[in-house]
């Protein structure tokens, strides 16, 4: 368990957890039921809270600002299922490679942007040849003058956005250009036959609250006063990007198996109170902008479990179960706490005990303790609120990876 420790984090409340237990168990039946129909283990994906997310965060900001759209970062859950679910209630797709963008192209999604650092000729080349359903985001000068170069070849017009970096800080400097290579960059694009520039973009990741959102908005509107008009004339997008926590906040371990932490997140009410506000306040007054948002962890977290069995009981505090962590693919629960739920023996009483995988290796850990009155082999456990870089992450190691399910 390896924490900051240097940072102290508020405890997580017995009251919260058993309110976010409580009606999981409720639902024991029918996940029990897909482990004895399919068996073990298994993502098992809940279509209805992916749809009722999508609608409360698009509610949320459509409510307040004219002109929005909306656009699922695929990365954060790659499962083609969840990407076609939130294309029926309207969603776009964000997507960042070439690999993703033929994933969206294959889904047949109308509406796609297409962001990220270091894009290759042929992934430039992919985006130009479907300029009705694709939105690229130019992340630099040197990208931009290569896109240039693929259009005036191919003599095709293309309308294209700006990735602006807003936190020039240390590995976060990779991502797009500075806010003083803006007006260069934009006369440079004017002045080519074939490019248009009609958009910025800007994503700042791991919001707590809408506050640094809010200072990179206040920032724009200097930015946005020293542009050509002409170009603010044809500017039709700002996107503001994804990185919203969830509501439930960030949940993590600590030395003791029954002490959790928990560091509260904004209900996403409030990001599009505020958000609202600033964009209002400082970037609509420059221009007729179509407010676009590109969530990814937020609509997918609470939207995937994982359902494992306990293969063997070594030690009365120590179980071995079906599936490893190659499942979520990286260490996960070493640092970040998620209640293990006994179905097969609910409790709203939580116990020490190691959850342990059965890869061949120390790392691979689903929890320090779980909920249930006892447990024993051939139990059914819960691993709630996967939905969010498991999936995505996940590894060919050791073991086969679980099938997927819908509720
Ligand atoms: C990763 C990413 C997102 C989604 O971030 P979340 O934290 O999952 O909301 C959105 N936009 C861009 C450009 C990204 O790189």
């Amino acid at each position: 368990m390896t924490l900051q420790t240097n940072v102290s984090y508020p405890e997580m409340t017995s009251d919260f957890l058993t309110s976010q237990v409580a009606p999981l168990f409720d639902q024991s039946q029918r996940y029990i039921d897909c482990v004895k129909t399919h068996g073990s283990p298994l993502y098992l994906v809940d279509p209805a809270m992916l749809i009722r997310q999508a609608a409360r965060f698009r509610t949320a900001f459509a409510s307040l600002l004219a002109h929005t759209r909306f656009y699922y970062a695929m990365k954060s859950n790659s499962m083609p299922e969840i990407s076609r679910i939130l294309l029926g209630e309207g969603f776009g797709l964000d997507v960042s490679s070439g690999m993703e963008l033929a994933a969206a192209l294959d889904l047949n999604a109308p509406d796609i942007i297409f962001s990220g650092p270091g894009k290759t000729n042929p992934e430039l080349k992919m985006a130009a040849n479907h300029p009705d359903r694709v939105t690229l985001l130019m992340d630099s000068m040197g990208e931009c003058r290569r896109l240039m170069a693929i259009l005036a070849e191919k003599k095709q017009h293309l309308s294209a956005g700006i990735r602006l970096n807003c936190q020039p800080q240390g590995l976060w400097q990779k991502f797009g250009i500075m806010p003083d290579q803006l007006r260069p960059l934009i006369q440079e694009i004017d002045a080519h036959p074939f490019l248009t520039c009609t958009g910025i973009q800007f994503h700042s990741s791991w919001n707590m609250t809408p506050d640094r959102q809010v200072e990179i908005i206040s920032s724009l509107s200097g930015l946005l006063s020293a542009m050509p008009p002409e170009f603010l004339a044809h500017c039709k997008f700002m996107d503001i990007g994804g990185g919203y926590w969830p509501e439930k906040g960030e949940w993590l371990v600590s030395d003791d198996p029954l002490r959790h932490f928990h560091v509260p997140a904004a209900p996403v009410e409030t990001f599009a109170r505020d958000l609202s506000n600033a964009l209002t306040r400082h970037v609509l007054p420059h221009g007729n902008f179509c407010i676009c948002f590109e969530p990814g962890r937020w609509i997918c977290h609470d939207a995937m479990h994982i359902l494992i069995q306990v293969i063997d009981k070594k030690m009365p505090d120590m179980v071995i179960t079906d599936a490893g962590t190659n499942a979520v693919g990286w260490e996960r629960f070493e640092t970040d706490y998620f209640p293990v739920l006994n179905l097969t023996r609910p409790g709203l009483t939580e116990k020490p005990c190691r959850i342990l995988g059965s890869l061949c290796t120390p790392h691979d850990v689903w929890g320090y303790s779980f909920f249930g009155t006892d447990i024993q082999e051939g139990d059914i456990l819960m691993i709630p609120f996967q939905g969010a870089y498991t999936y995505s992450l996940r590894q060919s190691f050791i073991k086969p990876l679980p099938e997927t399910i819908l509720l």
